[in-house]
């Protein structure tokens, strides 16, 4: 496995590369999420890169930059494990050096949900993004359904921009109890962790709610709010019925949508979402 530190190396052995590379971004603390879309890649290019990097202009001043985890030996051991064929980590000053002032501002879409509570997240995530894409200049690009948002916002940037890659959603990966895996899962201390999985139950009671005929947005927030409630611990951020595609606001489940949701378990915030559809709609992936 090559290991590269710099935007400079990875233009020397991106000259050297010939056959196609499927690439996935991440900022590290590598999960078993990370290793489906590794996993992916795998399967559709003889190259796979995996970039480690925790960027630091999508995190606003309070967030958790300096507290994220970097388990740099750890990483590595498992993307080698893995059969990922480059690991490129580079540091904050080779990807923002002096002088940096470019950035994509992504659109409307970028505004609402976790855009609304970190401004500026998603500008920051296009950036990193895009300058990641020019310097790997891989055929696809792996991305998890796990953070929705990010996923919609990224698509609608390659299309807008233009940039040519393959967009690939990947299904969530979760804990045997349902809990999406993330990074930050690993911030919750062992009271918080039993029940993280409400999230989880949550989602399926609403689509279980939704496939039983109730199909009217406010009843299915109200529902999965009501949940978190009783549960207690839990600050619930949004809960939301959106379109698939645009992630606008839906008031009535027609066929299918998206249930996408946001709560603090403590200071820890976590995020997930789920197709949900109507007694009539065909069944889904999953069903
Ligand atoms: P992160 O390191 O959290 O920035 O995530 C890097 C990539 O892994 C993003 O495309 C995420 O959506 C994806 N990812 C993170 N957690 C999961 C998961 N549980 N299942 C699938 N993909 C995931």
């Amino acid at each position: 496995m090559h290991i590269i530190e710099s935007p400079e190396a990875m233009a020397r052995w991106r000259s050297s590369v010939r056959g196609d590379i499927g690439f996935v971004p991440t900022m590290g603390a590598l999960h078993e999420g990370h290793m489906s879309l590794v996993e992916a890649s795998r399967t559709s290019h003889p190259c796979t890169v995996v970039s480690v990097f925790v960027n630091p202009t999508q995190f606003g001043p309070n967030e958790d930059f300096h507290k994220y985890p970097r388990p740099v030996e750890i990483d590595e051991a498992m993307c080698l494990s893995r059969g990922v064929d480059a690991l490129y980590r580079p540091n904050v000053e080779t990807m923002y050096p002096p002088g940096f002032q470019t950035f994509v501002e992504p659109g409307a879409m970028a505004a609402r949900w976790c855009g609304a509570s970190r401004p500026g997240h998603f500008r920051g995530v296009c950036s990193v993004v895009l300058k990641l894409l020019n310097q790997v200049s891989p055929q696809s690009i792996y991305l998890g359904e796990k953070d929705a948002q990010q996923l919609r916002v990224i698509r609608r940037m390659v299309s807008d921009l233009n940039v040519p890659v393959q967009v690939t959603g990947c299904p969530i990966a979760r804990e045997k109890d349902g809990l999406a895996m993330s990074s930050r899962n690993r911030y919750l201390s062992p009271s918080q962790r039993i029940g993280a999985d409400a999230l989880f139950r949550g989602l399926i009671a609403a689509k279980d709610a939704c496939h039983e005929g109730c199909r009217h947005a406010a009843d299915l927030e109200a529902g999965f709010r009501n949940l978190l409630a009783r549960e207690g611990g839990w600050e619930c951020e949004y809960a939301a019925v959106v379109d698939d595609d645009s992630l606008e606001p839906i008031n009535l489940v027609e066929s299918k949508a998206l249930f996408i949701v946001a709560a603090r378990r403590g200071t820890t915030r976590l995020i997930d979402n789920m197709m949900i559809s109507g007694p009539d709609s065909a069944p889904m992936a999953g069903d």
